[in-house]
């Protein structure tokens, strides 16, 4: 904390600040204890100094749009990049292929038909993958993109004329499935499961499958923002060492932790039976706490400056409010508070993925956080 306190010097600003050197640490760290592809999903968090400290790192890196892949050929011209995404129009996917990815993960009929059009009469060549939602996955994650009925993912009706297709296009190489399948999972041998079952599904199409072909199981570890349960990955890398090449495409696992969302507190107030402190930043910088209406660990720097006015409370259940003209703009359930001042910074933790990058930026013009890197 000491090193995030040194960058909060204005008041008038709210900050992210992520841990570079922790990110590296972390990265190397997960790299180094399995011997399967760690790829770095980027909607987690774009952030180009996050990606470029990552680059030297990971296999690759997971995008789901042209602008996740302009940002990632920013940095490297022949980093490899899996392209996925529920809506690939014809136009991104020509762009996927002018910046030449490496594999792209279809879910629709409607994606390969485009395919086949923008490749005929080229020579360029292109991986594909086929999505699949399988229906027998059991999880307690917090978010289910696979298991039950979503959008995500090829109907099962559409897989042979899908493979179909990649048979008969020139320049397609089919490589087998992805099944990206969950948010925020923190049960390593519920995980394990998951991916048996991925490596079942794909062996009833072994036949059509390259040598090297390898099993996309996506992202979904995740960080426990109760602070209670660590998943164990060290633990999770021994049971998985023995299974055929697995890609993974992990976010929240890699940046959660390192990054920072800290706002100076500006006012508190009791309103009718309620305490609230006012923050100096709001839900449009960090949305996360919000949308899932928990309570995000923080920790309170302690202002050391003295002004002619000062608000202070002990031992209260408080609601965080931002500087939005709206009474949605809390910062998730109330929080059980020691001690807080004006002046005090409040630093929320686990805000490295899914916080700046999720958040509605734009709403009311404020100016944005200033971003420090440590
Ligand atoms: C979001 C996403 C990921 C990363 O998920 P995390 O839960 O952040 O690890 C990986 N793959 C796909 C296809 C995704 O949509």
């Amino acid at each position: 904390m000491n090193r995030i306190a040194k960058t909060l010097e204005d008041p008038n600003h709210d900050y992210y600040i992520y841990d570079l050197t922790e990110l590296k640490n972390r990265i190397n760290w997960i790299r180094s204890v399995t011997k399967h592809d760690i790829y770095y999903a980027v909607k987690a968090n774009s952030n180009l100094k996050i990606l470029e400290t990552l680059l030297p790192f990971v296999s690759g890196f997971e995008v789901a749009s042209s602008g996740e892949i302009e940002k990632v050929r920013s940095l490297s011209s022949d980093i490899p990049i899996i392209y996925g995404g529920p809506v690939k129009t014809k136009r991104h996917l020509e762009y996927a292929l002018e910046e030449h990815v490496k594999s792209i993960q279809v879910e629709s009929l409607f994606e390969l038909d485009y395919l086949k059009d923008l490749l005929k009469d080229t020579n360029q060549t292109i991986e594909v993958m086929i999505r699949i939602n399988l229906s027998n996955i059991k999880s307690t994650a917090r978010l289910k993109m696979a298991g039950v009925p979503t959008q995500f993912g090829m109907p099962y009706s559409d897989i042979n004329e899908a493979m179909q297709i990649c048979k008969e296009t020139k320049g397609i190489t089919f490589t087998g499935f992805h099944f990206h399948s969950m948010s925020n999972n923190l049960d390593e041998d519920a995980h394990v499961t998951f991916i048996e079952s991925a490596v079942e599904f794909t062996n009833q199409y072994k036949a059509h499958l390259p040598e090297d072909y390898s099993i996309n199981v996506g992202g979904g570890i995740g960080i426990d923002y109760d602070e209670q349960k660590l998943f164990d990955f060290d633990y999770f890398a021994t049971r998985i060492h023995h299974l055929p090449r697995l890609t993974f495409e992990l976010g929240r696992f890699v940046t959660g932790p390192i990054g920072y969302y800290a706002a100076n507190v500006f006012d508190i107030k009791s309103m009718h039976d309620k305490t609230f402190v006012l923050l100096n930043g709001g839900t449009n910088h960090f949305r996360f706490p919000k949308a899932w209406n928990h309570n995000q660990p923080y920790e309170i720097l302690e202002s050391k400056e003295t002004i002619a006015r000062t608000k202070s409370i002990t031992d209260d259940t408080v609601v965080f409010a931002g500087k939005l003209c709206t009474p949605n703009d809390v910062f998730g359930q109330p929080y059980k508070i020691n001690h807080i001042k004006t002046g005090d910074w409040v630093v929320f933790k686990y805000a490295g993925s899914y916080g700046y990058d999720i958040s509605h930026l734009q709403f009311l013009s404020h100016e944005l956080p200033v971003i420090r890197y440590i």
